[in-house]
């Protein structure tokens, strides 16, 4: 059956470069219009233009007063911690003791897994988010969960079995060969099938062995176009310990150099401590940073250092390390991120945000021209924000005198209750007024 094409009237915003560094990196039609066919963009531009071409019978959706773009993209969280965001912890390592470990136990249940998997893919959706990078746990069926919900809702969506076989409860603990064997499994069972992407995904430096970072960058090596996820210099305690366990390694971020781990396509979360060997190294070879703003601040880890990574020019994306994150909301999260670039002596501009959000997360997954922006052909995966959402909003964006203003506003003062609604692939995933709009 012909899909019946569908034409969204509105504000339309999206980005073909990072503000940061290009002129002309973003297009604004105020009065916009962005058609879809089916599960594809055909066109994003002035509605004047537009209107005109629109083929008989399309279906026109009257947005004006809203703002639609691309849907955010979060390039860093664990699913499983959906249930214990906000948990008291005097910094990283003792809530990982505390909180993580016991909680991610519960996934080798598949029906807690499956039934966490749709309360997350849920929240991801009232908070605009389309695509993401997802920690699973160390048991396979926690991804055949995630995947499963995910597939069924047509999401497009990175995610992985976390590998750890050292310094962890035993009963999180897997073995260097027995975590390579499944995360191989897994990749056969749903690497690239419709819209799932398979991560590699070793915890971190210090839960895996030197075999298991060895046998992962094979992995790596054989299947090129797979993620790889992981963290890295996030606190001090933990560098430290990451210093005694791999006393041959430059640095943290050389350890995972060091067993082929640093390539495109792979997404290291935090990137607090690098130096600028690190920097050079992560864009020569295209590893990209998730930052991760109120992780880092919940956790009191420290503070991005936007000044370094820009002079290195290393690929930059924004997440919400759900649960060491405090909010699943990527408006949060832009709001976080601005603080923690005023405290390092630099200013974001709101246009940068969004970028960071859309498609500068689709560049640092190399998934530019797939999602991220409206270029013809694109997947259709968009958020359709309101200015007006609450009174607070309303007041301030009526007297907003410029697009960065009134996007200023939206990053500093909005959450999930300013996603209106979000599609995924075309398809109306969430709609805040219930109404399918
Ligand atoms: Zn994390």
């Amino acid at each position: 059956m012909k899909n019946q094409t569908q034409a969204y009237r509105g504000g339309v915003l999206h980005f073909n470069d990072d503000p940061a560094f290009a002129g002309d990196a973003y297009h604004w039609h105020e009065d916009g219009l962005l058609v879809v066919d089916g599960e594809r963009i055909v066109a994003a531009g002035e509605h004047a233009q537009l209107a005109a071409m629109l083929p008989p019978g399309a279906v026109l959706h009257d947005l004006r007063g809203k703002l639609i773009l691309p849907g955010f993209i979060d390039t860093h969280l664990h699913y499983p911690q959906s249930d214990m965001i906000a948990s008291p912890a005097p910094g990283l390592l003792p809530w990982l003791e505390t909180y993580t470990f016991p909680t991610e136990r519960k996934f080798e249940e598949p029906e807690h897994a499956a039934d966490v998997a749709r309360f997350f893919l849920d929240e991801l959706a009232r908070s605009g988010t389309t695509t993401a990078m997802v920690y699973c746990t160390v048991h396979p069926q926690s991804v055949d969960a995630f995947f499963t919900e995910s597939s069924a809702r047509n999401l497009r969506m990175a995610a992985g079995k976390v590998m750890m076989d050292r310094n962890c409860p035993e009963f999180l603990r897997d073995t260097a060969e027995g975590g390579a064997r499944d995360s191989e499994a897994l990749i056969r069972r749903w690497h690239n099938k419709g819209r799932q992407m398979y991560a590699l995904t070793p915890r971190f430096a210090p839960t895996s062995t030197e075999a298991q970072l060895a046998l992962t960058g094979e992995l790596a090596r054989a299947y090129p176009d797979t993620f790889i996820q992981s963290h890295v210099a996030e606190n001090t305690d933990e560098i430290a310990w990451v210093k005694t366990l791999y006393p041959e390694a430059r640095s943290y971020l050389d350890v995972y150099d060091r067993y082929g781990l640093l390539r495109e396509r792979a997404m290291y979360g935090h990137c607090i401590y690098l130096d600028d060997a690190d920097r050079a190294r992560m864009a020569e070879t295209g590893t990209a940073a998730a930052l991760c703003p109120t992780s880092n601040l919940f956790l009191g880890s420290g503070l991005f250092d936007f000044a370094a990574a820009d002079a290195a020019r290393v690929p930059l994306s924004l997440a919400t390390d759900v649960g060491g994150g405090t909010s699943f909301s990527m408006l949060r999260t832009m709001n976080e991120i601005y603080k923690v670039a005023r405290m390092g002596g630099t200013y974001l501009p709101a246009l940068r945000m969004f970028y960071l959000a859309t498609l500068g997360g689709a560049r640092s997954m190399r998934l530019e021209g797939v999602v991220g922006n409206f270029m013809p052909g694109n997947e259709a995966d968009f958020v359709v924000l309101d200015p007006q959402c609450t009174p607070l909003l309303a007041r301030r964006t009526a007297r907003s005198e410029s697009l960065e203003e009134l996007l200023f506003a939206l990053a500093l003062l909005g959450d999930d209750r300013t996603v209106a609604a979000t599609y995924s692939a075309g398809r109306l995933l969430h709609s805040r007024s219930g109404a399918t709009v």
